[in-house]
């Protein structure tokens, strides 16, 4: 129960954030007329329209922070870990693709999911998007288990700020991805969702997220042990 709600924070805290809105005003548009430019929540500085998120630990929310406050976050134990900066990295691991056999283990229903560590939980979450935002669903744990230790990318996740996405839809592909990523995409097909499969908008913007994804992510890196 508690992970719903969590997700359901989550969610709407990047709608707030605006991730894929259309440029804010005009640099020079007073403050009170600029309601909708976003402001760094921690300094409240202007942001830039690229910008990094913290993860409030306490309010289990993201936050949107400017360069330097972000920065402040990136190394673990930073403000007695109250905030924990989303990285940027995105990773895929060639040399070990989920099975069929592998991904029909975890018992998920739908084609594109993503799953995260909640350390509030202890666990590891599942999630998909869906019309009314995301959706979590029971997660098979000791097979996730099984399968993270025989793939690398499944246990190299930072809990609570990174994700694994994984779409089974026309590709088979695994990622590691900033966990607000996943948001950002979810808010954006709650927008667009059309009917029972989510309609042509929703899939175009599934094809554009993936093809981000492919473009920016690099070779898993080796961490020797584990
Ligand atoms: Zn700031
Ligand atoms: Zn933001």
């Amino acid at each position: 129960m508690t992970g719903v709600a969590a997700l359901r924070r989550f969610a709407s805290g990047t709608q707030r954030a605006g991730l894929a809105a259309a440029p804010g005003p005009a640099p020079e548009a007073p403050q009170d007329a600029s309601a909708a430019a976003e402001q760094c929540e921690m300094c409240l500085g202007v942001l830039d329209e690229r910008h990094g998120h913290l993860v409030d630990m306490t309010k289990r929310s993201l936050l949107c922070a400017c360069r330097a406050c972000y920065l402040l976050f990136t190394h673990e134990g930073a403000a007695g870990g109250k905030y924990r900066a989303v990285p940027e990295r995105v990773c895929r691991d060639p040399g070990h693709p989920l099975t069929d056999a592998e991904w029909n283990e975890l018992q998920i229903p739908v084609a594109m999911a993503f799953f995260f560590v909640n350390s509030e939980l202890g666990q590891v979450v599942a999630g998909y998007p869906s019309p009314g935002g995301v959706t979590e669903c029971e997660l098979d744990l000791a097979a996730w288990d099984r399968l993270a230790a025989t793939h690398p990318l499944l246990a190299a996740m930072a809990p609570d700020v990174e994700a694994v996405f994984v779409n089974r839809t026309d590709t088979h592909e695994v990622f590691l991805i900033p966990i607000d990523e996943c948001y950002a995409l979810v808010g954006q097909l709650r927008m667009c969702w059309q009917g029972f499969d989510g309609g042509a908008e929703a899939r175009a913007a599934v094809a554009e997220f993936l093809a981000g994804l492919r473009r920016r992510a690099v070779a898993l890196p080796e961490t020797g042990e584990r």
